[in-house]
């Protein structure tokens, strides 16, 4: 043992990564801190995510999501899309706000989610500089979906199991009437 971090495993070819499934090994798994160096490579990795983001028209993905062991997301602040690495949340409102939320790993499935109002929170972007922000709102939302995407931690254990087996007879009923659509059509 050294105390040497390998960072060339976590330096993948993320193009050839996709959206994974619930379930799925590593949206269960919290991830890897992102290595400090190489900052060509984080741009490589922004780039790659907001694609992907956009591409499924996504508010926010996180690396677990495509299988890549790194603590990267990408959210919205203000309308704005960014990359967060290494997120740390500081400071947790006790107000809360319950909303509904869907998941890019877990498509048709609405939760009503009951999470902080506003957080105090940091980030690295492309760069490595550190930013801060009070966030609110979807902001904070979006946030913190995706920070418990890094710890391994999904919407459908935000809820409890009554209301997740009701969610998921909805979210099955959507996919046999999308099925039968496509059938109708041809
Ligand atoms: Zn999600």
């Amino acid at each position: 043992m050294n105390n040497q971090i390998d960072t060339t495993s976590l330096m993948p070819d993320l193009s050839s990564h996709r959206l994974v499934y619930a379930p799925y090994p590593s949206l269960e798994t919290a991830a890897q801190p992102f290595p400090p160096d190489n900052l060509a490579y984080r741009l490589v990795v922004s780039k790659n995510m907001q694609d992907l983001c956009l591409q499924h028209r996504g508010l926010g993905i996180a690396a677990n999501q495509i299988d890549f062991d790194a603590a990267v997301f990408v959210t919205h602040v203000q309308s704005e899309m960014i990359t967060c690495f290494n997120p740390q949340i500081h400071e947790i409102s006790d107000d809360t706000v319950l909303m509904s939320e869907g998941c890019l790993s877990d498509p048709g499935l609405y939760l009503k989610v009951k999470r902080p109002d506003m957080i105090k929170a940091s980030w690295e972007d492309e760069s490595g500089a550190r930013s801060q922000a009070t966030l609110f709102g979807m902001d904070c939302r979006v946030f913190l979906h995706e920070y418990d995407h890094l710890q391994g931690i999904l919407f459908t254990d935000r809820v409890g199991s009554v209301k997740l087996k009701a969610a998921r007879k909805k979210q099955s009923t959507r996919f046999k009437s999308a099925m039968n659509r496509i059938i109708d059509n041809g």
